[in-house]
């Protein structure tokens, strides 16, 4: 049976990050429109029971956006549908909602625990009340650590986010952090550095000179004093950008890495599942305008949800295994890919393939390809030397 992950878009927080590029607008607790989205993203999903009911589910996420914002009921109604829609699904099913501090207090912990959420990702970014400022954050440090603990009491999972190479964070102030976070009992930390988007607050400074920024150096070193201090603590480096202790890996990240199926509902929602006839896939993205998105589900009418669709040829497919396949220490297995797109990988890249494992940036361990860790810091330019 074909498996697909959900994945579920709350497009609203509190405030607008300046850094952040993720479509999500600000809003207030009162105008947030609970039942009515978890009606719309049902109705989606009633329309795309195509993609869903000869599949396997394998595993949930809600993401922002802040889905802690959501009513824990709307959300878990939203939960309930999904996992009705599917023909069935796998044991220990993951679910994850992605969570910020201030808007995680016991209560929403455990109301979401309630509902079926056996995992939750935390938006700590930073413990230091300034860097958070700085961030745009609305919790500070402590209002971070709580969180956590609120988090922990709920759930079996916690991960936490983290922003690493800010200017004039030194290796042992974000070491000291991830100390922290483990001392708590995180088991898994997604660890980003933090990116000047264009289209944002931080964009616009920075193109102004008005912005600090670290040097690019500096961001390099962060990377590597990063993994050394996950290493210290179990933690290991299982994409560029996450570390967990073996086992604690998010499932639904590595089924998206690993080229699978995944059914996205909700404002700006993006979805990809594949034909196992054509070996192509179909993606859309669903609009991003929050408002028009509740009209167009409410109607059933994928036609006016989509602001994008596209359909992948078997090269296409490839090309994004690639991309997001060598993220991954585990890599990508060709002789699958060449099974699942009917399409040798291998075709028009051997000059390309034979040049970058010659120099080391990458191996061929049987059939599997992989970028090893310690070339991470290029792997952009090592990836598009493949396409
Ligand atoms: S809370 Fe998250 S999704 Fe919302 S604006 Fe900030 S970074 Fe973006």
């Amino acid at each position: 049976m074909q498996r697909a992950s959900v994945y579920v878009h709350f497009p609203w927080c509190l405030q607008k990050c300046p850094y952040c590029d993720f479509v999500s607008r600000p809003t207030t607790r009162a105008e947030i429109p609970h039942e009515a989205y978890a009606d719309a993203v049902l109705s989606e999903l009633e329309a795309r029971r195509e993609e869903t009911r000869s599949r396997a589910l394998v595993s949930v996420f809600f993401g922002g956006g802040t889905p802690s914002l959501w009513e824990a009921r709307s959300l878990g109604r939203v939960l309930e549908g999904v996992r009705r829609a599917f023909a069935t699904e796998e044991p220990d099913l993951e679910i994850t909602a992605e969570c910020n501090p201030s808007s995680l207090d016991r209560d929403k912990a455990q109301g979401l625990a309630a509902v079926g959420v056996n995992r939750m990702s935390v938006g700590v970014q930073s413990l230091d009340t300034a860097r958070l400022k700085f961030l745009g954050r609305l919790h500070d440090g402590a209002g971070a650590l709580t969180a956590l603990e609120h988090a922990l009491e709920a759930v079996p999972r916690v991960s936490g986010d983290l922003i690493f190479g800010q200017p004039g964070q030194s290796a042992a102030e974000f070491e000291g952090e991830v100390e922290a976070l483990t001392r708590l009992g995180l088991r898994h930390v997604s660890a980003y550095a933090l990116t000047i988007e264009p289209d944002t607050q931080f964009g616009a400074l920075a193109k102004k000179g008005k912005l600090p920024l670290a040097k690019e150096d500096d961001v390099a070193d962060a990377f590597l004093a990063t993994r050394a201090a996950f290493a210290a603590r179990g933690l290991g480096h299982y994409e560029i950008s996450n570390y967990a202790v073996p086992g604690e890996e998010s499932r639904h990240n590595l089924h998206y890495w690993r080229g699978g199926d995944y059914v996205g509902l909700g404002a700006a929602a993006v979805g990809c599942v594949s034909d196992a006839t054509t070996r192509s896939a179909r993606r859309w993205r669903n609009t991003p305008n929050a408002s028009a998105y509740l009209a167009a589900a409410g109607a059933r009418d994928l036609d006016a949800m989509a602001a994008d669709r596209e359909t992948l040829s078997p090269a296409d497919r490839i090309r994004e295994a690639l991309m997001l396949g060598l993220r991954t220490r585990e890599g990508v297995d060709l002789a699958a890919l060449a099974a699942r797109t009917g399409v040798d990988p291998r075709t028009d890249r051997r000059a390309a393939l034979a040049r970058r494992t010659a120099s080391g940036d990458l191996t061929l361990d049987g059939e599997v390809l992989r970028v090893p860790p310690e070339r991470w810091l290029w792997l952009d330019g090592i990836v598009a030397d493949l396409f």
